[in-house]
């Protein structure tokens, strides 16, 4: 079994490297300094298996911000809180096509209900509502999932937070629509406020595996023995990551990836592997959760270096859910 483990990092080390190049043909997202510091060259992965045990490679130890990857926690969050048909009544299940951040749609579809939780409208929307009536008691109900998750108290990276909060703009001005069609329940600050803070929460590779692992086998924890989330909840979860979780480049992805993603432009990608019989090149049988770090973006937001390396290993090793 270890050999076969040697074996395995041996190949992972060797695609990490024939990867990481690929970043200059990206870019750091660069509307806010902490983003657009950071060494572009930088990628690393882990894959958390079921028995607590990982496999990882490269810059793995790297810490950055959640940013989008945050959506699907929240998502999460608020269904536990509401229950699923309460938050679909406010947030639709349709990708769309546009940029993450686009806000052509809510206006030109009647009445306006953002098309999915992926993107900034629906998450914006979702942070509003999300359990407890101030902003801390609704980033708390965020901060409770991650902590079940990752067992670890997530910390908030304040630089991150603040210059987010002050080039807001279009996420103040999709927010402030959103409040006047009625979808928004909080105030334009809070909802603000809760989603931008989610964003700025500082994770490693590993902690988004975890979190992918938990996803794969539908809100069971396979290392702490618990239901986290219902399995009707993580189901519609990975349904809206395979359609929506890499913004516009969300149907690329499903056809030459095939896996349940969710991509940040802080360059991360979390991804989610459900365990198959029928897969003997897997290292992964029984399943595994992603997680990639590779801050060099593309056009749409998602890691260059990052998205190759995982077509590469979805290819190698079977993990094509389709
Ligand atoms: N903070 C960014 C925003 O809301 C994050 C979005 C993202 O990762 N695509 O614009």
């Amino acid at each position: 079994k270890n050999h076969e483990k040697h074996r395995h990092s041996v190949y992972l080390n060797q695609w990490v490297e024939q990867y990481r190049p690929y970043a200059v043909q990206g870019q750091c997202a660069a509307y806010i300094p902490a983003l657009e510091k950071v060494d572009p060259l930088q990628l690393g992965i882990v894959m958390a298996a079921p028995d607590g045990t990982v496999l990882e490679s490269g810059d793995c130890k790297s810490s950055f911000t959640l940013q989008s990857i945050s959506k699907v926690i929240s998502f999460i969050a608020a269904c536990i809180d509401f229950g699923t048909s309460y938050v679909l009544d406010k947030v639709d299940v349709e990708p769309t096509g546009d940029a993450f951040n686009s806000i052509i749609r809510l206006e030109v579809h009647k009445p306006g209900r953002p098309f999915n939780p992926m993107i900034n409208a629906g998450a914006l929307t979702v942070a509003s509502l999300l359990g407890g009536r101030s902003t801390f008691e609704k980033t708390e109900s965020f901060l409770t999932l991650f902590e079940k998750m990752v067992r670890k108290r997530p910390v908030m990276n304040e630089a991150v937070f603040q210059s987010e909060w002050q080039t807001a703009h279009r996420n103040r001005a999709l927010a402030y629509y959103l409040k006047e069609t009625g979808f928004l329940e909080s105030t334009v600050e809070e909802a603000l406020e809760v989603y931008l803070k989610q964003c700025s929460i500082e994770v490693t590779a590993q902690d988004i595996a975890i979190i992918g692992l938990v996803l794969a086998y539908d809100g069971f924890h396979p290392i702490y023995k618990e239901q986290i989330f219902p399995k009707e909840v993580a189901r519609l979860t990975k349904a809206l990551m395979v359609t929506c979780g890499m913004y516009n480049a969300s149907g690329k992805f499903a056809a030459l990836i095939g896996l349940p993603a969710k991509s940040g432009v802080s360059g991360g990608i979390m991804a989610t592997v459900p365990g198959r019989v029928n897969s003997p090149n897997s290292p992964f049988p029984h399943g595994c959760g992603i997680g990639i770090y590779g801050p060099a973006i593309d056009e749409y937001g998602n890691s260059v270096a990052g998205a190759m390396l995982l077509k590469h290993l979805a290819r190698e090793w079977d993990l094509n859910i389709f």
